[in-house]
């Protein structure tokens, strides 16, 4: 094969006449930096067939053009490769081009490191998922499509074996995409150059049939097309026909699936009728099954009823005047983007002359909304794992074989573990992420490749696992090891949960132990002995309340009626606990019928223990205390909202209170106080002093006492000290 040397400016002229053809308002100032950039970074590096690499994200480029798509997505596909096999940062193409290309052209290359060549077909859906949920950015699976499109029209360098790899790869992952994105262009082309290299023998048989017979049929197609357009023309209706050999893939999926050879498909044309308006679509239908017979059964209305990927159109196969069937499709203009570039043609629609502009949230609901409008019948595949992928309720991750596995959102390496199997979970030691080394917590990413370490020296999984893990399945699995391997531990574990329990409610061990009884409770609770209670209990398995519970109902039940009287004081005794149960004090303070409130201590007054105190009920903040003696109080002694408290006897640890000292007026006074503060070790917070002015000096300390004693002790100290007039706690 011969190459033509590459010459930027040429190569360029071409580009920009796709691009301007495509999107005409496209900002090429823009595109040639990109053009440039993409030039520059693959400076010497060389395709399979020798021409510079640079003329592969040229045309992939090209291809996303003539998809429709953005000057982001243009620039983006200039630059897809750039991360991947040059030398070039995430952070200069966000400072050249901004970060909305970078993060395409990123998720772009994390797309491509993504290997599955080894994949098993069952494993392959999981991948078409994994790869939608990788791609936040719709526009990063359009580009990657554009991107493969162009690396099948150049296959023919590769080795066989790379042919083959890639051209499954395409079949199963990218064609199936390409068509639940409904952008039929492309996938057609690439089921086309696929089968050209997995089934090379039966595409062959195609090419050639369809060769036998081009001829008659390009003559068949054009005066076809012509008949139909002049006839339109006669009943005024302005439309355009295309007709079209089917593409390859669809000929050999019908041969397979029928069991035809090629030369028993006889429908192998269609035409394409496209009109302005709706109402048109019927009448060209009306006007065809009056031209030609319509074949019974083959009338489909996509229009009233669209396929899942949003596709509308209507199907009618008809026996043209040869006997040659054919099928039409009759569609508007709009809906011939969408069928022909499917979710990309919402950009050749929207993107106005100042460019894409949306943000990614309403792109997206632009996808839900055609996701939730096409619920239909063959809507369960595609459609379903499209929406729960947008949903962000699963997460993909690889095994080093490359396995994909799918894991609840926020899965841990824990998780992953266990999914692979219950012995490598309990063995696990530690796990590494992309080869490096992360926390059991880390929530997994997808694509990420999970590695987990094991040893058989492992202690086991920890109970704490339990909250970190997601999966039901990896919960349950640790719960069953626990049940195992730990019965000891959690007979102990158990036997003490239960037995606090049975003393909360009053329920003597010596009741549930009477030999009497025993039978009974073993029997009702299904057991052998108590130890597999306590043990069932330790492990999670069943609460120690529950146990407890229905133990007491089974003694009640089996009391002779001379003893239910021993029981019933017994269960006398618990209900009066329950009632004279303490009320709770909250920071050591008891609040008059109210358990659990919100305790505030008064600023104005801060009282500690063994101050007499009442409880203001304020609006929102729960109760504030203050001292009885405080002036707040005595103003408003009638408001109506204050409330009886009392100190607990237990009492918290410390209490912020308040002193303010008047002195004559004197330098040293604040060096006097601190030193007698410092000899009693109290805790102090602040310590301010001024002079009034007038003859004076004033100091405020805030410190921390245990109690109204302490503080007094302090304060008695604090008179000792030379020129004190007064001293009192604020508030008062
Ligand atoms: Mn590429």
């Amino acid at each position: 094969m011969e190459m033509e040397a590459f010459v930027p400016e040429q190569a360029f002229e071409d580009f920009k006449k796709t691009v301007l053809e495509n999107n005409p308002h496209a900002n090429m100032e823009r595109v040639r930096q990109a053009f440039d950039f993409a030039v520059a970074a693959h400076e010497g590096q060389k395709r399979k067939d020798g021409s510079p690499y640079v003329t592969h994200t040229i045309a992939a480029a090209a291809i996303a053009a003539e998809m429709g798509l953005d000057d982001e997505s243009i620039i983006a596909a200039l630059l897809h490769d750039v991360l991947e096999d040059t030398d070039t940062t995430y952070e200069t193409v966000a400072a050249q081009f901004g970060e909305d290309v970078a993060s395409i052209v990123d998720g772009v290359t994390k797309l491509t490191r993504v290997q599955y060549s080894t994949l098993e077909e069952r494993q392959m859906e999981n991948l078409r998922k994994m790869l939608m949920a990788m791609a936040k950015d719709i526009r990063v699976i359009l580009i990657k499509l554009a991107d493969r499109l162009h690396n099948m029209r150049t296959m023919q360098y590769q080795t066989p074996e790379k042919q083959l790899s890639k051209s499954r790869e395409t079949m199963e992952i990218y064609a199936p995409i390409a068509h639940r994105l409904g952008v039929e262009k492309v996938k057609d082309e690439l089921e086309d150059l696929a089968l050209l290299y997995l089934d090379p023998v039966g595409y062959r048989e195609i090419t050639n049939t369809l060769e036998k017979r081009r001829l008659i049929m390009e003559q068949f197609l054009q005066e076809m097309e012509k008949t139909i357009e002049e006839r339109m023309a006669k009943e005024g209706i302005k439309c355009k026909v295309y007709g079209r050999l089917k593409h390859l893939y669809s000929i050999y999926r019908k041969m397979y699936a029928q069991h035809l050879g090629v030369e028993e498909i006889f429908d192998l044309c269609a035409f394409r009728v496209i009109v302005d308006g709706l109402a048109d679509c019927y009448n060209v239908l009306g006007i065809i099954h009056e031209m030609f017979r319509p074949v019974p059964g083959r009338f489909k209305d996509y229009i009233s009823t669209p396929k899942p990927n949003n596709y509308q159109s209507l199907h009618t196969t008809v026996i043209g005047t040869e006997g040659i069937p054919f099928e039409v499709q009759i569609r508007t203009w709009e809906m011939h983007m969408t069928a022909e570039y499917g979710v990309a043609a919402h950009w050749k629609y929207k993107s106005g002359p100042s460019g894409h502009k949306e943000g990614d949230e309403e792109k997206f609901a632009w996808i839900r909304r055609l996701l939730e409008s096409q619920q239909d019948s063959d809507a369960q595949g595609f459609y379903h794992d499209l929406k729960v992928d947008m949903f962000d309720d699963e997460v993909f991750v690889f095994t080093p074989n490359g396995d994909v596995k799918s894991l609840p959102a926020g899965a841990t390496p824990i998780d992953f573990a266990y999914s692979i199997h219950s012995a490598v979970g309990n063995r696990m030691v530690g796990a590494k992420v992309n080869g490096r080394i992360v926390p059991i917590s880390y929530p997994l990413q997808n694509g990420d490749i999970v590695s987990i370490t094991t040893s058989n020296s492992s202690a086991g999984p920890s109970r704490d696992w339990l909250n970190i893990a997601k999966s039901g399945e990896a919960r349950s699995k640790i719960k069953q090891w626990f049940k195992r391997e730990k019965r000891e531990e959690n007979i102990q574990q158990g036997r003490e949960m239960f037995e606090a329990e049975a003393k909360r409610i009053g329920l003597a061990m010596a009741d549930i132990t009477d030999p009497e009884m025993l039978p009974h409770i073993l029997k009702r609770m299904a057991v052998q002995d108590m130890d597999d209670v306590y043990a069932s209990i330790g492990y999670g398995g069943m609460t120690a309340s529950h146990a407890v519970g229905r133990i007491r109902d089974e003694i009640l039940r089996n009391r002779a009626p001379a003893k239910k009287t021993e029981l019933e004081k017994m269960q006398e005794r618990a209900d009066r606990r329950q009632q004279q149960k303490p009320q709770k004090a909250v920071q050591g303070v008891l609040v008059e019928g109210l358990d659990n409130c919100l305790i505030k201590f008064s600023r104005c007054c801060t009282p500690v223990p063994g101050d007499p105190i009442i409880g203001f009920i304020t609006r929102g903040l729960g109760v504030s205390i203050h001292r009885r003696d405080c002036v707040n109080y005595k103003r408003d002694a009638d408001g109506g909202r204050w409330i009886k408290v009392t100190w607990a006897d237990e009492t918290s640890d410390y209490y912020t209170a308040e002193v303010h000292i008047t002195s004559d007026e004197r330098s040293g006074l604040v060096m006097d106080v601190a030193t007698i503060l410092n000899g009693l070790n109290a805790r102090v917070r602040s310590l301010n002093a001024r002079d009034t002015g007038k003859g004076t000096t004033v100091a405020a300390i805030t410190l921390d006492v245990k109690n109204a004693e302490e503080l007094q002790t302090i304060i008695n100290k604090l008179q000792t000290i030379r020129g004190i007039r007064e001293i009192n706690r604020g508030g008062i």
